[in-house]
């Protein structure tokens, strides 16, 4: 039977007991134009995870958005169980740039209103510090995953503990393994011995399955390291960006942070070690429906490697989400629209942005939401929807390239 959707949406999509369901905010850049950017993901059953948390002054925009899903979204009218209006099950910070873990500190300050977090915040680990991360509200991140250990996830660790204040990052305390990468469900202890690939349960069979992070790259039994790079560009911090991927039955969602893949000794070419080392595991042929463009569509990430890996030319419909707000000057790039759409790549499907900067590019397959953009599996991960959530609904659906 050919996948039927039904008919489009006139509403913006909002969580359903049993679907997938992730949310790119539009964080606005305030009159102190701040870059950030920020994902909500709602499990089948309910289960919340923040994917980055935007800037230090976005810890309204993301503490509405998470009470407005809990009190009003995730109720038992509407099927879920019951959540406290703050309840959030995990964060996932991809790496340590002011502009994804800047509202944290805020977020969990137990002197004003803090997140819930029931079951933990992953990230890389306190590993390879150094100047490239800048400040951006490290040092407070750094101190409150400190101040509560069992709730941090590290997937990396070092030989020893790095310091969080970023003037003494005078050593780098390079990791020397992630075994994080294969503790299997990280809501279990039971089965941290196996060996299996890491992942966060989202209820229902969905899970968020950790793909690479700090340039180690799992091939599903072992994680392979990138050649070393550096701790002072900027770039090197993104290049560091946790991977992972989102499945729903036969839906799949990339994201990766700020990965670059540009290839020079500023923006190291992770992009490629990961579809040389995870490709066949985790991409396949196929590659996934959905990508979260890295490093907010510029043009030192998105390269043409990483394109084919996740978007290969089949003729098959694919969407790309690119998480941008009016302070990242110049996305999305030329290159990076024309990488994803040029030749008919995507099909019938979009490169949906939450905004366009000054300077960005247009396309004929880029659509600007002016607000958020929403995905929501479709019969289970049979197929999805993307709608453009901002003051015009646009809403379309497609079947998942995996459920033929
Ligand atoms: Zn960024």
């Amino acid at each position: 039977m050919p996948f039927d959707p039904g008919p489009e949406p006139t509403t913006r999509i909002e969580p359903v007991p049993g679907e997938l369901t992730i949310t790119q905010l539009e964080l606005p850049p305030g009159i102190t134009f701040r870059m950030g950017e920020s994902a909500i993901v709602v499990g089948p059953d309910g289960t919340m995870v923040l994917i980055d948390v935007g800037n230090s002054p976005h810890d309204d925009e993301v503490r509405a958005a998470v009470r407005r899903l809990n009190t009003e979204v995730l109720v038992p009218a509407r099927g879920f169980a019951a959540r406290a209006p703050l309840q959030v099950e995990w964060v996932v910070l991809t790496h340590f740039h002011g502009d994804h873990i800047g509202a944290l500190g805020d977020l969990l300050d137990p002197a004003g209103e803090p997140l819930q977090v029931t079951r933990g915040i992953v990230t890389r680990g306190l590993v390879d510090l150094g100047p490239a991360i800048g400040e951006g509200g490290f040092q407070r991140v750094c101190e409150r995953l400190r101040a509560s250990p069992a709730l941090h996830v590290p997937v990396c660790a070092a030989a020893a503990t790095a310091p969080c204040d970023p003037v003494q990052f005078s050593g780098t305390y390079p990791a020397q393994r992630c075994d994080g990468l294969f503790r299997g469900d990280l809501a279990s202890a039971s089965d941290d011995g196996a060996g299996a690939p890491s992942f966060l349960p989202l209820g229902g069979g969905a899970r968020l399955v950790l793909v690479a992070a700090n340039g180690f790259v799992s091939d599903g039994q072992s994680a392979v390291a990138a050649a070393p790079f550096g701790h002072e560009d900027s770039n090197q911090e993104n290049a560091r960006s946790l991977v992972g991927l989102i499945e729903h039955g036969a839906f799949r969602y990339h994201f990766a942070g700020d990965l670059t893949g540009r290839g020079d000794t500023g923006s190291p070419d992770l992009e490629s070690h990961l579809a040389a080392v995870a490709g066949i595991r985790w991409y396949g042929p196929r590659g996934v429906d959905v990508v979260h463009s890295h490093h907010h569509a510029r043009r030192n990430a998105n390269n043409s490697r990483l394109v084919d890996l996740v978007t290969p030319r089949d003729g098959r419909a694919r969407n790309v989400v690119a998480g941008i707000n009016e302070a990242y000057l110049g996305s999305p790039y030329a290159e990076v629209l024309t990488g994803f759409a040029d030749g008919d790549r995507l099909a019938v499907g979009w490169i949906w942005a939450t905004d366009g900067a000054a300077g960005g590019a247009v396309h004929p397959r880029l659509r600007d939401a002016g607000g958020p953009v929403v995905v929501q599996t479709v019969q289970g991960g049979r197929g999805y929807r993307v709608q453009a959530a901002g003051a015009q609904l646009y809403s379309r659906a497609y079947p998942s390239v995996a459920a033929e």
